[in-house]
């Protein structure tokens, strides 16, 4: 079989996944390079080549996984974030581009500080820190993951990012370690879990090859919410800003949360496609 056949056999197979969008291409262009090593220039000039046995029997053994619902990022073994490259995989939440304007925000609220000193909580892969860390160079920040796994990826994307303004705590949010609690903060961020419990098992299929602990946001969703303002404010420097990443619909109720525990200035923030994605708040002096 030609590597040309054999992308447009993979293609073909991953056209039939569910999901409205059809992004069958793009999904086979990036798993025949991660089996075959062939980007997609070098597979349109070699198109008639042979495929070498191995490569195709990777690749055909990467669609099937595909097609069983395993996410693309986890079969990649990477994905983007903010321009920078993440290892991710089973057990740690993918890093999503809407979680990006709440880098934008912070990044806008740093421009005034020679030397900002950020915390961020449920860390995950570490994306958030992280890129702010690399925008960041003259900033120290710290970043709060509970998971052995998670923390595994997070550790693993500062080593390959290359930031040593940036260090991870294992640890639980709700009993903050002194090395977190020492020290007041510039800005506070979190994308907590936020799914009310009750949706979780009719997201799309991909989403269940996620760690529910970095979904399950109790009961309404809310359960982040109600706990993160009072916990954050007395870490926070008066005039200190907390950024919360939010689900649909949740802007109204972390506002309320917010203004409730001495923050001002509250705002819901919508993303590119319209929906309400982060609440922030300045802390009262
Ligand atoms: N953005 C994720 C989703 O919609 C949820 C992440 C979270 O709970 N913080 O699947």
């Amino acid at each position: 079989m030609t590597l040309s056949r054999l992308y447009r056999l993979g293609k073909e197979q991953l056209s039939t996944l569910p999901g409205g969008e059809d992004n069958s291409p793009m999904e086979a262009a990036f798993l025949f390079e991660k089996a075959l090593g062939l980007d997609w220039r070098e597979r349109f000039r070699r198109g008639q080549e042979p495929a070498p046995e191995e490569g195709a029997a990777a690749f055909l053994a990467l669609i099937r996984r595909r097609l069983a619902g395993e996410p693309l990022q986890y079969l990649l073994g990477e994905w983007e974030f903010y321009g920078l490259p993440f290892q991710v995989g089973p057990g740690v939440l993918i890093p999503r581009p809407e979680t990006e304007l709440l880098v934008d925000r912070v990044l806008e609220l740093c421009r005034g500080l020679s030397s900002p000193v950020l915390l961020d909580l449920c860390s995950g892969s570490g994306c958030i820190p992280i890129a702010l860390g690399k925008a960041l160079p003259s900033a120290s920040l710290w970043g709060v993951e509970l998971s052995p796994h998670a923390l595994e990826y997070f550790r693993q994307n500062l080593a390959r990012n290359g930031v040593p303004n940036v260090t991870a705590v294992a640890g639980d949010i709700f009993a903050l370690p002194e090395e977190v609690t020492g020290r007041r903060y510039d800005i506070i961020t979190a994308n907590p879990p936020y799914i009310p419990r009750g949706e979780l098992p009719g997201l799309q299929a991909e989403v269940g090859w996620e760690p529910p602990l970095a979904l399950d946001g109790g009961e309404d969703g809310l359960d982040f919410y109600r706990r993160l303002p009072g916990l954050c404010a007395p870490l926070l420097k008066p005039g200190g800003w907390l950024l919360l990443e939010i689900g649909e619909g949740q802007g109204e109720a972390v506002a309320g949360l917010l203004a409730g525990a001495a923050f001002d200035r509250v705002q819901v923030v919508t993303d590119l496609s319209g929906l309400e994605r982060c609440v922030w708040g300045q802390r009262k002096d």
